[in-house]
C-alpha cells in the first residue's frame, strides 16, 4: 500500500457545515480564513497568538481584536479541542484522559509527572493499522488518521488541564511529548508534522524539537523525511534480534525488514553521540529475552548512536505474552550496559488505570460491536 493512498483511506471525516475548526490550523490557514471573513490578513497573527500562545478558547476575551470581528467568529468558528469523556488519576499520578472526536471516535492521552519532567504521551491514529501483536492498540478494529488540530488538540487540551497557559518560559509541569499513543505517526505523517511544527512553532506552544519524541515502528520510507523537516528525536520500536521473530511481533517488518530499517537509523538526521536514537525493545518471556538476544542487540547496534529503553511487557486481557521474569531482564539490561549502551528499564506507569505502553485502546470498539450486535451500520474494518 502507498504512502497516500494509505493516508486518503482512513482521513479524519470533516463535519460538514458547522463551525470552521481553527485548532491545527497553519499560519498560511488562518489567513486565508481570516480574508474570508473580510479581515485583512494581519489578523491571522493575532489570531494565531490567540490560539497557540494564549490557548484561548473564548473570543470574547482576544482583547485586541476588534468586538465586531470577535462576534462573526464566535459564530463561525471554533478553537474547541477533543472533548474529555473521562480524566482517571492513577495511583502514581499517572492521568489518562479519554478523547471523543467530533465524529464520535475515542483516544487516549496520558500525562506523566516525574521530578525532573512532565511528559505527554499523544496518539496519531484510531486504532492502528499495524498488527503488532503484544500490543493492544493493534488489537482495535475502528482505526482512523487523527487530523492535525486532533494532534495538537491533545497537547492543547493537557495544557488546559494543567493550567499552563500562556505559554509558559519555563517551570512548566508538560515539559516533553512523545508521540507514542495509540496509531502509528508515520502512517499519518501530514497531520502529525503539521501539529507538531504548531507545537514547536517559539510563538506557538513553544515545545523544544529536543523535547519531542516520535516512536515508529519502523515506516523506513518516512523516517528521512521527519529528521529532516521536524527534527525530532527518533525512537524505533525494534523489539526483536532477527527477522525472523520480528517478522511474526511486528509484522510490518516483512515489508521493511531489519537491514534496511537500521540502514535508515543509520542516515537519520542530525544524529550522533549527544543525540541518539531510542531503540525500544519490549521483554516478552522466552520470545526475545535472552542473553544471546542481548549481544545480538548489541552487535546490530554497535555502529549507531544508540540507547535502548527495555520496556517490561504490560499485559491485557487475551494476550498471548507474559513480561520477561526480572532476572531475564536484569541480565539482558546488564549486557548491553557491559557494552556501554545505556538501556533503562522503563518503570510502568498508570497500570492500574490500563495506561502503560501498549494498553491503550477505547471503548469506540466495543460500542461498534454493539451496535453491530443490535443489527447496526457497520464499522470500518482495519486493513490487512
Ligand atoms: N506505533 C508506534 C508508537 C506507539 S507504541 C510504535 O509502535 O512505535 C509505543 C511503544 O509501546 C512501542 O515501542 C510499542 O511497541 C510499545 N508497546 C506496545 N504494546 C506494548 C505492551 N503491551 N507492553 C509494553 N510495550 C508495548
Ligand atoms: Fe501500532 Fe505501535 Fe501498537 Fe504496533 S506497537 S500496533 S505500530 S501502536
Amino acid at each position: 500500500m502507498t504512502q497516500s493512498s494509505h493516508s486518503s483511506a482512513f482521513a479524519p471525516v470533516q463535519p460538514r457545515g458547522g463551525p470552521t475548526r481553527l485548532v491545527g490550523m497553519s499560519r498560511e490557514e488562518l489567513g486565508a480564513f481570516v480574508q474570508e471573513m473580510g479581515e485583512p490578513r494581519f489578523r491571522a497573527k493575532q489570531l494565531w497568538h490567540w490560539l497557540y500562545h494564549h490557548g484561548e478558547t473564548d473570543f470574547a476575551g482576544m482583547s485586541t481584536l476588534a468586538k465586531g470581528f470577535r462576534e462573526r467568529l464566535a459564530g463561525a468558528a471554533t478553537a474547541e479541542r477533543p472533548i474529555v469523556k473521562t480524566d482517571q488519576v492513577s495511583s502514581d499520578g499517572t492521568r489518562k484522559w479519554l478523547l471523543v472526536l467530533p465524529d464520535l471516535q475515542e483516544v487516549e492521552a496520558v500525562y506523566i509527572p516525574e521530578p525532573e519532567r512532565g511528559t505527554l504521551c499523544v496518539s496519531s491514529q484510531v486504532g492502528c493499522t499495524l498488527t503488532c501483536r503484544f500490543c493492544h492498540t493493534g488489537t482495535q478494529r475502528l482505526v482512523r488518521n487523527l487530523s492535525a488540530g486532533e494532534v495538537l488538540g491533545q497537547i492543547m487540551m493537557a495544557r488546559d488541564a494543567l493550567g499552563e497557559w500562556p505559554t509558559p518560559r519555563d517551570g512548566r509541569r508538560l515539559t516533553n511529548i512523545v508521540m507514542m499513543g495509540m496509531g502509528e505517526p508515520l502512517y499519518n505523517y501530514d497531520a502529525v508534522a503539521k501539529a507538531l511544527k504548531i507545537a514547536m512553532d517559539p510563538e506557538g506552544l513553544g515545545f523544544s524539537r529536543r523535547r519531542i519524541t516520535l516512536s515508529t515502528s519502523g515506516v523506513v520510507p518516512m523516517m528521512q523525511r521527519c529528521g529532516e523537516e521536524l527534527g525530532v528525536n527518533l525512537a524505533v520500536s525494534l523489539h526483536a534480534v532477527t527477522d525472523e521473530v520480528r517478522d511474526y511481533l511486528v509484522p510490518l517488518n516483512k515489508k521493511y525488514p531489519l537491514r534496511e530499517l537500521l540502514d535508515a537509523c543509520r542516515a537519520y538526521p542530525g544524529i550522533n553521540n549527544a543525540r541518539r536514537i531510542t531503540f525500544e525493545y519490549v521483554m516478552l518471556k522466552g520470545v526475545n529475552d535472552s542473553p544471546a538476544d542481548a549481544r545480538e542487540l548489541v552487535r546490530l547496534l554497535r555502529d549507531i548512536p544508540a540507547k535502548v529503553n527495555l520496556i517490561p511487557f504490560n499485559p491485557w486481557p487475551g494476550t498471548e505474552f507474559a513480561c520477561a521474569s526480572p532476572e531475564a531482564i536484569e541480565t539482558f539490561a546488564d549486557i548491553l550496559y557491559a557494552h556501554n549502551l545505556s538501556a533503562p528499564v522503563r518503570t510502568p506507569r498508570g497500570q492500574d488505570i490500563q495506561a502503560a505502553c501498549g494498553q491503550l485502546r477505547s471503548e469506540s470498539q466495543r460500542q461498534a460491536k454493539r451496535v453491530r450486535d443490535a443489527g447496526g451500520a457497520a464499522s470500518t474494518d482495519r486493513a490487512a
